[in-house]
């Protein structure tokens, strides 16, 4: 049983509309037992309601894998990387900190790091991971690159990823808009440092010279 490589996964972030469908859906998984695998972000709760659906990117090099000093995360031959392997993980959290993703959970009760993996048990027999089948937006899609360039004409599918120097290729794909130039990779220390642009409108503050409220009838 392996996933077929024609089959692939994409996330489009600006698709995810917060309703937490794949959460639920991962929770019913039997797998990782009543726990989802899949964390729905924001990207910047302050400034927006965007939310991000964040699965395991499935890394060609796991940085999760190298970092594991009892060798319990393998990846597979179909380039899955699963999930710790119960008698070898010895919950010591390095996978944790060392994802540039922030994907493995270290669950302190059972003594091993879970994470995604793609629903293997449905992925290598060519069903869609939970995620993909009830997430209403498509912003999880699992399928072929056909399907998804008919679907999604003006978006791209990239699986690079630029931290600092590192320099990160994941079997996962995240669309991009095609316009303007879609960039070969996605530079995530560099977007970190981007800010939005309602950051740009500074509120008054207590302690500010002009008084916020001298308009203000009380
Ligand atoms: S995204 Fe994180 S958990 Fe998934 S393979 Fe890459 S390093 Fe490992
Ligand atoms: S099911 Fe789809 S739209 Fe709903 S939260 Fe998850 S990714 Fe977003």
């Amino acid at each position: 049983m392996s996933v077929p490589r024609h089959l692939e996964f994409f996330v489009d972030p600006s698709r995810c509309i917060g309703c937490r469908s794949c959460v639920e859906a991962c929770t019913e998984c039997d797998t990782h037992r009543g726990e989802s695998m899949i964390h729905l972000e924001f990207v910047d709760r302050g400034a927006s309601v965007q939310t991000v659906p964040v699965v395991c990117m499935h890394c060609e090099q796991p940085t999760c894998a190298e970092v594991c000093p009892a060798d319990a995360i393998k990846r597979t031959g179909d380039g899955v990387v699963q999930s710790a392997r119960k008698p070898r993980c010895i919950a010591c959290g390095n996978c944790v900190v060392a994802c540039p993703f922030g994907v493995p959970e270290l669950y302190i009760d059972r003594a091993i790091m879970m994470k995604c993996d793609m629903c293997y048990d449905r992925t290598s027999v060519g069903k869609k991971p939970m995620c993909a089948t009830v997430c209403p937006s498509q912003a999880l899609f699992f399928g072929t690159r056909e399907q998804i360039h008919a679907l999604r004409p003006q978006s791209m599918p990239t699986n690079t990823f630029r931290f600092g120097d590192q320099v990160i290729r994941t079997r996962v794909n995240v669309m991009v808009p095609r316009r303007p130039a879609a960039p070969a990779q996605i530079d995530v220390t560099a977007a970190m440092d981007e800010r939005p642009p309602s950051r740009a409108v500074r509120l008054p503050v207590v302690g500010d010279d002009a008084d916020p409220f001298a308009q203000v009838e009380v």
